[in-house]
């Protein structure tokens, strides 16, 4: 339960212009606002309907007209009352309706709400568990088309469910172990009679399946992260005008702070590929001043933490002095796809070839041949399998709980192995695997544990 319910404001829309903007409140004393904004007794806001109304200042001068909502709680997104005030959505003009709430809501002090306040005090209120208020700020983030349906799952309690329901049945294996542990001399028989290896053999499997969706989804959410490298006039920008295809239109183009830096986001399957386009880093910056020396050494660093460098070549010329200089610098720990283009000039065949230092791919940006082969490649390095299993939009938290919970798993299946037969490590890694994953969801509490084991097991029978 969320014990501050103090009232809290702000522009729920996003900033810029749109056609409709929303100031949103939430908490309580939310009445003693409305009064304030619509006059005393404004019987006007019946809960959950649209009410036409002019949005006004204490003076009576009007800011907006619009339509305002009261929600009470507990059915509202936070779980609190809330009022939401539809203006037009011009930045001054929801400024100016925010600032009236404000004021307007001194009395009850009303305060401007911190970030995600909203989404956490749904949390708190159990409107949302973890994992779908991490959906929420998923969904609103998504990339592409197949990151939002994930998100959206996730919101719609796809993934809770399905971490729920293994929770619950770790849960119930470890209220037998421990029942069990309080009779010392059935304890030999105990594995085999409940085939508590079998119960633990399904619950890993099942774990390996969500981990694997979660790694998917994951790659949804992340993307691969591509270094683009090589000489002007190679091919570049062909090149990725070529991978993104002709119905995809690059998502985004955002400018580097530097002038050196260029990174675009395209997709291949659904899966968000970041760009960075590394045409100014030419060879080295001794020549250029502070600013781009600065922002190609950042170029540099970033190049480190790439997935993989795509390094493009002109099949027909073959490399230059200059792709040496920039091969020297490629760190020796990123995967680099060597991508031999214009093979319509140079007369190789569209290919996949393997050498001990990288793998190459020849093609023509131009023409079109080859680009299916390297599309196919970065999504084997990204690791990605279309198994036409649903995916979770995981987060880092979560892949880190999930293995760390198949490891607490991977330790108890060792502990109830027939030579090293421990029924309280057993139990231990039970509930060590139970609090990762209940972690994820943010349910956990041993109060629950306890709670599972009097109303389903009659110990005293
Ligand atoms: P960038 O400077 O590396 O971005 O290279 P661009 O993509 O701008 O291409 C440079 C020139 O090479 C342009 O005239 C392209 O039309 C041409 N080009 C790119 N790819 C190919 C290809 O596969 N075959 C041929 N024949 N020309 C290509
Ligand atoms: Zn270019």
């Amino acid at each position: 339960m969320n014990l501050d319910n103090s009232p809290i404001a702000a522009i729920a829309t996003a900033p810029g212009r749109g056609g409709i903007g929303v100031v949103r409140a939430s908490g309580k004393n939310l009445s003693a606002l409305i009064d304030a904004l619509f006059g005393p007794g404004a019987k006007t806001l019946k809960p959950r309907h649209a009410t036409y109304l002019p949005f006004t200042n204490a003076d009576g001068s009007v800011i907006d007209q619009g339509i305002a909502i009261h929600f009470k709680g507990p059915h509202s997104y936070t779980g609190e009352d809330v009022l939401e005030l539809q203006g037009h959505g011009g930045p001054v003009v929801l400024q100016m309706l925010l600032a009236r709430c404000l004021d307007a809501g001194k009395e009850i002090g009303l305060r401007l709400a911190e970030p995600g306040e909203f989404t956490r005090r749904a949390f708190l209120n159990d409107k949302l568990d973890l994992a779908q208020a991490e959906a929420v700020a998923d969904l609103i983030e998504a990339s592409t088309e197949a990151a939002a349906r994930s998100a959206s799952q996730s919101l719609a309690g796809a993934f809770s469910k399905t971490i729920h329901a293994l929770v619950e049945r770790v849960t119930h294996l470890r209220m037998l172990v421990e029942a069990t542990l309080d009779f010392p001399e059935e304890e030999i028989d105990f594995l085999e009679q409940s085939d508590a290896r079998g119960q633990l053999a399904g619950i890993r499997a099942t774990l390996d399946q969500v981990l694997r969706q979660a790694a998917q989804g994951a790659l949804l959410r992340e993307g691969l992260n591509i270094v683009l490298a090589g000489q002007p006039n190679v091919g570049k920008s062909s090149l990725l005008n070529a991978l993104a295809g002709a119905d995809v239109a690059i998502v985004t183009a955002i400018a580097g702070t530097t002038r050196d830096k260029v990174t675009e986001t395209i997709q291949i399957e659904g899966i968000p590929l970041n760009i960075i386009d590394t045409a100014g880093i030419r060879t080295v910056a001794e020549d250029g001043d502070e600013v781009e020396r600065i922002g190609i050494e950042r170029t540099w660093a970033e190049v480190g933490k790439a997935d993989v460098i795509l390094h493009l070549l002109d099949a027909d010329q073959g490399p230059t002095r200059a792709d040496e200089a920039i091969v020297a610098r490629f760190p020796a720990n990123v995967p680099v796809l060597r991508v031999w283009n214009k093979i319509d000039l140079s007369g190789h065949q569209p290919s996949v070839e393997q050498t001990p230092d990288a793998t190459h791919v020849y093609l023509s940006a131009h023409e079109g041949q080859g680009i299916d082969l390297l599309r196919a490649e970065l999504l084997r390095i990204a690791g990605w399998q279309q198994t036409g299993e649903s995916l979770y939009l995981a987060r880092e938290r979560h892949l880190i709980a999930l293995k760390a919970a198949r490891e607490h798993l991977s330790n108890a299946a060792e502990h109830a192995s027939h030579s090293d037969q421990s029924l309280d490590l057993f139990a231990e890694e039970l509930r060590l695997a139970q609090d990762q994953l209940s972690s994820i969801t943010g349910a956990f509490s041993s109060d629950d544990l306890l709670g599972v084991i009097f109303s389903r097991f009659c110990i005293g029978k």
